[in-house]
């Protein structure tokens, strides 16, 4: 029997970053002087006015504050950010999309966003890319589920419309190793065709599909802009809402009872907040004339004390980048959320509610090393979140930081 080769682990350097102020993802003050000890990926220590520990690599950014990595919970890492990203997908091989794909995580990254959901790829391509060094930490869905030629069916998730059919189509997804199911209860704009105003799955068909994935004990977040989507989604049990508009053909609906049920049963919202003004780009008028009520209804699920974070929906337009959630709270501060509020919906509300609340999100020791550093009080100016000096995912400082 060989004897074991003993193995003489060089245990690597702790680094230890300073800087001028802190954000530790909870709070809503920052705290002068921080010291944040890093060992490989994770977070060891933090201290405020603290001596580095002997033999440690110290980082020094000066006056930058420290913030957690931000987290996204609803992105598409397949949607290039192009005017027209389905086609863009649709001309590109598996090979291309994957490259693509990581191009679009590198963005995430370089621009502070180091956790992404992705709610809706094509041929699971985003299950392949969890854990790759350089890009963000990857909770994903695969492609969504849906009705056939119902939205997004041309990323290849259609179910049959019978309960046998959603149910096999739920078990594919966690066959696959999915980490959560998104549905789409109602249409939507990127698929001609299908109407946002519409459900797309009866009530039965819904709750099926939510039973089916609470079996395998994966969460389900439903993609719902019609009134009948949101109401059906919550009653069928959905862990999560995106977009919630209320929808109507003609406007927006703002049913006050649906409202308060949302925030009563906590079912997650999931706002399409953020956005990069494009010069000379506005919205379909059909979207332009309803984002106000929009916000209204979204300022109502807010107040009613609905769990809310921004769901970016990155990807699905020049107006949408890879690392477009840094824009969210400029959004939440108009519908009349605070900055500090904003700042826990981007970290360690978003982590929570994308089950990864043990290691993302947070400035703490125990939570993973992704650290997004900037210039300026990100808690009195917003505009500081955008002057980005290092951002480090999973203990690697990132090269390009700043410049996507
Ligand atoms: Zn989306």
């Amino acid at each position: 029997m060989a004897t074991p080769t003993p193995t003489v682990t060089e245990r690597a350097r702790l680094t230890a970053l300073r800087a001028g102020w802190l954000f530790d993802g909870t709070g809503s003050a920052l705290i002068p002087d921080p010291l944040v000890v890093i060992d490989g990926g994770t977070i060891v220590a933090v201290g405020s006015g603290a001596p580095a520990p002997d033999g440690a690599d110290v980082v020094d950014l000066g006056g930058a504050a420290l913030l957690p990595g931000l987290v996204d919970t609803h992105v598409h890492l397949a949607f290039d950010a192009s005017a027209d990203p389905v086609s863009a997908l649709g001309a590109r091989s598996g090979e291309q999309t994957v490259e693509a794909m990581t191009r679009a995580g590198r963005a995430a990254v370089a621009g502070g966003v180091t956790t992404v959901r992705d709610l809706g790829d094509r041929d699971y391509l985003s299950l392949g890319l969890r854990g790759r060094p350089g890009l963000p930490t990857i909770v994903a869905a695969g492609p969504p589920l849906t009705t056939p030629a119902g939205h997004c069916h041309y990323l290849g998730g259609c179910a049959a419309p019978t309960e046998a059919g959603v149910r096999a189509a739920v078990r594919e997804h966690v066959e696959r190793g999915a980490d959560v199911i998104k549905i789409m209860a109602s249409g939507g704009t990127l698929t001609p065709g299908t109407h946002q105003h519409l459900a797309q799955f009866t009530p039965e068909l819904l709750r099926a599909a939510v039973d089916e994935a609470h079996r395998y004990s994966l969460p389900v977040t439903a993609h719902a802009h019609a009134v009948a989507a949101i109401s059906d989604a919550v009653a069928a049990g959905a862990d999560g809402l995106e977009h919630v508009s209320f929808w109507t053909e003609t406007s927006v609906d703002s049913p006050a009872e649906l409202i308060q049920l949302i925030a009563d049963r906590r079912t997650v919202v999931g706002a399409t907040l953020g956005l990069v003004p494009v010069p000379g780009l506005e919205p379909p008028p059909v979207v332009r004339a309803r984002l106000p009520l929009i916000a209204a209804n979204t300022r109502r699920l807010y107040e009613a004390g609905a769990v809310l974070v921004a769901g970016s929906d990155a990807g699905i337009g020049p107006v949408k980048p890879h690392d477009v959630v840094r824009h969210a709270p400029d959004q939440m501060r108009e519908i009349g959320i605070g900055q500090a509020e904003a700042l826990r919906m981007i970290t360690s509300v978003a982590a929570e509610v994308i089950g990864l609340g043990h290691r993302k999100g947070r400035i703490a020791p125990g939570f993973d090393a992704d650290i997004l550093a900037v210039d300026g009080d990100p808690l009195a100016d917003p505009g500081a979140l955008h002057r980005i000096r290092a951002v480090y995912a999973r203990g690697t400082a990132v090269p390009d930081a700043g410049t996507a």
